[in-house]
């Protein structure tokens, strides 16, 4: 288990990025979810022993990751939010090249491993091309295989599907959900369809503070019959910000549609919708 307790940093240019964060993550896939600017790359750089936090400590098992930083190295898989490649190298290549770094100094099984690693992320066939000519998925499979060198029992991956087309983050996503329930694997994205998809366990951060935690499901589920939308204007949200608790207004078709939070039928032309991550997230956010 990952035991997250007290962390807080702030930056030297006075921007507080974490505010005594405590979260305790067991194995399977955790969603960490927020906005741009919540903090989760500072959480993300600090577990994966990239940079120090100002107070506060982190456990996973018996391993005191601040202190002892080496251990933690040996036992993570990090792919991280802007994942450089060389691009005259080839992804067969750099394979060997990280195995060999990581300790996998015999050259048969290492040959084994980046065979297997190749076929499991579906780029065995592009194996002999230069990193350089790798669209953005391509790209980012890579570096999922490049993360599980070594048997790692913590990943931890930043962002892996911001800027991927919709078809390649499927393909990524189904690559994650692969990954064994029987390591901890962290989630880090602003996209509430990615933790909808490969979740069972979620905290929302914003403001560097975590403001919600659970379930996808069981959060939803707590939603139940509180959700309300209806068309309107597109120059009436201000008003409807005013009057109700909104959760979210979005266009749909070319129409405004609000949906907002309210224990009793609101009336006033608004129907009872199912709830949604969406609407947990963009209540909790704002
Ligand atoms: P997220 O990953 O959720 O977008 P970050 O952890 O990247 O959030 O950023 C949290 C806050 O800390 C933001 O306000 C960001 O501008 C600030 N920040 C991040 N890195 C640095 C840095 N190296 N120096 C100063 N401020 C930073």
């Amino acid at each position: 288990m990952l035991r997250i307790s007290n962390l807080s940093k702030t930056y030297p240019n006075g921007v507080q990025a974490l505010k005594n964060i405590s979260l305790e993550i067991s194995n399977g896939m955790f969603g960490l979810l927020g906005p741009n600017g919540a903090g989760k790359s500072t959480l993300m750089r600090t577990i994966a022993t990239l940079q120090d936090a100002d107070s506060g400590s982190i456990t996973f098992g018996d391993i005191d990751v601040l202190k002892d930083k080496p251990a933690l190295r040996r036992v993570l898989g990090y792919l991280p939010q802007e994942f450089g490649v060389y691009p005259k190298v080839s992804a067969e290549e750099m394979l060997h090249y990280i195995a060999n770094l990581k300790g996998i100094t015999n050259t048969a099984e290492r040959r084994e491993l980046v065979k297997a690693l190749l076929e499991q992320v579906n780029l065995y066939e592009h194996r002999n091309k230069h990193l350089g000519g790798y669209s953005g998925g391509m790209k980012q499979r890579f570096g999922i295989a490049q993360a599980l060198i070594g048997n790692p029992k913590l990943v931890i991956v930043d962002e892996p599907t911001a800027g991927l087309d919709p078809a390649e983050r499927l393909r990524f996503n189904n690559l994650l959900s692969e990954i064994g329930e029987n390591i901890v694997v962290i989630l880090s994205t602003h996209l509430v369809e990615d933790v909808n998809e490969l979740c069972r366990d979620m905290a929302i951060i914003a403001g560097g503070t975590v403001v919600l935690r659970g379930n996808p499901e069981d959060l939803v589920h707590g939603m139940e019959h509180k959700i309300w939308s209806r068309k309107i204007g597109k120059d009436e949200v201000a008003a409807y910000r005013e009057r109700y608790r909104l959760v979210l207004a979005k266009l749909s078709g070319g129409a405004m549609v609000v949906y907002i939070l309210s224990d009793e039928d609101p009336g006033d032309g608004f129907r009872s919708v199912r709830a949604t991550l969406e609407d947990i997230y963009f209540s909790n956010i704002n």
